[in-house]
């Protein structure tokens, strides 16, 4: 059995350690088509490579994956959090949660995970090969992988974990295979408001606030940053992830809600207010801010809805109370074009799961190919989801590819 493995990021390294260690007689090749394998996650988490997510239901595991929900629900049931922290372990790499769920290595290095998985990788006896990419695959068993323009390469099983392609053109070669493809579009991604006043609060962060595109059921919650071009932090990137197709298709222009109370009732946030005409009445409405908000942010709402800041709370008419609880909860703001984050983006699309057997990653069209990774329609919001996926989709097809 000789299995070809196409790609050295973190889904290839995965799947080629797993198909060797499931069946050692196997012969198991990796192709890398630069000499730098495992580029990504050198340079993931900010150099510190958040390697999954202290989430250990499979349910709410894949409820954090805005394409390929439903099929992860059937992969985590194989491999899924514990797995990757067992992995890691038993190969003397402890991690570490951070406050938020997000897991990193305890010495806060990627070179640590790089230096498992190579390692690893000698040791099962993956042979992998670097500067070869592979330019095309005639459907086999066996397959023909061609490399560069010259030499062919047979293969019993074939697994692609090549990654996300940012166009479709990147895709062709397996299209020409017969592999459906959905076109992939960016995700991950902070919001440009140029020319919006909000940006004068640049490097204010607030707790938890509700973003919602406008006319949509599309929402995301959490922690705000405002910077000097527009919305980032997990609320704006979480919503970038869940919005992806809808924005590319609006061409990133549309109008965005910012609900500063995370999500309060009307009736609750009038009662707030309320409380603050009745029980701070000598105070100044600029120092009485609501739901924890930073007083800055407090002062740009009273400002944006043309009340005072310098008036006493007492001073409040209904009136007032109303326009700012709409524009606590309502707050709307032009998003137009996106930046990408430096931190972590991926591509939406890739390889239509529709055709991808979800308890094997084999194609469902092309019988003996696989797949694992970014390659796939799957793509996860920020905070190690992304790895979780390609270790998960990595380590299934690796094994599935030697039992088929
Ligand atoms: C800056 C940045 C930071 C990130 N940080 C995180 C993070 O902290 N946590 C997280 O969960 N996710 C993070 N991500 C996302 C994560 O890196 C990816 O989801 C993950 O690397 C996907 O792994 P992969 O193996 O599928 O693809 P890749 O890592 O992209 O690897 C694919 C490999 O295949 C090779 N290849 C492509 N085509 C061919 C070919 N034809 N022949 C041979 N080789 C080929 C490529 O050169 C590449 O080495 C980050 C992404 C970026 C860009």
């Amino acid at each position: 059995m000789r299995i070809v493995v196409i790609g050295g990021g973190a889904a290839g390294y995965f799947a080629a350690i797993h198909a060797r260690t499931t069946d050692p007689t196997a012969e198991v090749f990796l192709f890398e088509r630069t000499r730098t394998p495992l580029a990504k996650v050198r340079i993931s988490g900010g150099g510190r490579c958040n390697v999954t997510h202290d989430e250990r239901g499979s349910r709410r595991l894949a409820a954090n994956y805005p394409r390929g929900e439903r099929f992860l629900r059937k992969a985590f049931q194989q491999f899924a959090v514990n797995g990757t922290v067992e992995w890691f372990a038993a190969r003397g790499v402890r991690l570490k949660t951070e406050k938020d769920g997000r897991m990193f290595p305890v010495s806060d290095r990627s070179s640590t995970i790089i230096e498992a998985l190579q390692e690893a990788a000698a040791r099962a006896g993956v042979r992998v090969r670097l500067g070869l990419p592979v330019t095309h695959i005639r459907a086999g068993p066996p397959f023909l992988t061609r490399i560069t323009d010259a030499a062919h390469f047979s293969a019993d099983r074939v697994i692609v974990a090549t990654g996300g392609a940012p166009r479709a053109s990147g895709l062709q070669w397996l299209q020409d295979l017969g592999v459906a493809i959905v076109p992939p579009v960016p995700s991950l991604f902070t919001l440009n408001l140029p020319e919006d006043g909000i940006t004068a609060l640049m490097g204010v962060t607030v707790d938890r606030v509700r973003l919602t595109i406008s006319g949509t059921r599309i929402e995301a919650t959490g922690p705000l940053l405002i910077t000097h071009w527009g919305l980032s932090g997990p609320a704006a990137l979480r919503l970038s992830a869940w919005g992806a197709i809808m924005l590319h298709e609006r061409g990133y222009e549309t109008e965005v809600r910012i609900d500063w109370t995370g999500g309060t009732k009307v009736g609750k946030v009038h009662s707030v207010i309320d409380a603050l005409r009745s029980e701070r009445s000598d105070k100044i409405l600029r120092n009485c801010a609501p739901f924890g908000l930073p007083n800055r942010v407090w002062t740009y709402l009273v400002d944006r809805v043309r009340i005072r800041p310098g008036k006493r709370c007492g001073d409040l008419g209904r009136h007032d109370r109303d326009r700012l609880t709409e524009v606590l909860i309502n707050d709307r703001h032009t998003m137009r074009g996106k930046t990408t984050f430096k931190e972590e983006f991926v591509t939406a699309g890739g390889v239509d799961l529709k055709h991808v057997d979800p308890h094997t990653m084999m194609s469902r069209t092309v019988p003996g190919l696989f797949f694992a990774g970014e390659v796939l329609d799957i793509d996860g919001i920020t905070g190690g989801f992304n790895f979780q996926a390609a270790w998960t989709t990595g380590a299934i097809a690796g094994r599935h590819a030697v039992l088929s």
